[in-house]
């Protein structure tokens, strides 16, 4: 009686081992779903960015001045106005 009590006890602690398991391996998903949602969205964005950089760089009087910032090898040319590399390429 004692032996299947243990084994009772025993297969307890497997399924509730497989539901914490299962419940932790859920909410990893619904994480990870989480993140694929919020890098699209910021995908998105970051395509509007360029979208309206490009317009920026088409309607601003540039003004530009050595970039006296040591961000980069990339432009030593920046617009003084609007912030952008004489490069559009760059941008
Ligand atoms: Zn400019």
């Amino acid at each position: 009686m004692k032996l299947i009590y243990n084994i009772i006890i025993i297969n307890k602690c497997i399924n509730n081992m497989n539901e914490l398991t299962l419940e932790l391996s859920n909410q990893i998903n619904i994480k990870r779903s989480n993140i694929h949602e919020k890098q699209k969205e910021i995908d998105t964005l970051n395509q509007e960015i360029a979208q309206l950089k490009k317009k920026l760089f088409n309607s601003c009087t540039h003004e530009w001045t050595i970039d006296t910032d040591d961000r980069s090898c990339r432009s030593t040319w920046i617009c003084k106005h609007c912030k952008l590399y004489r490069n559009p390429s760059y941008n």
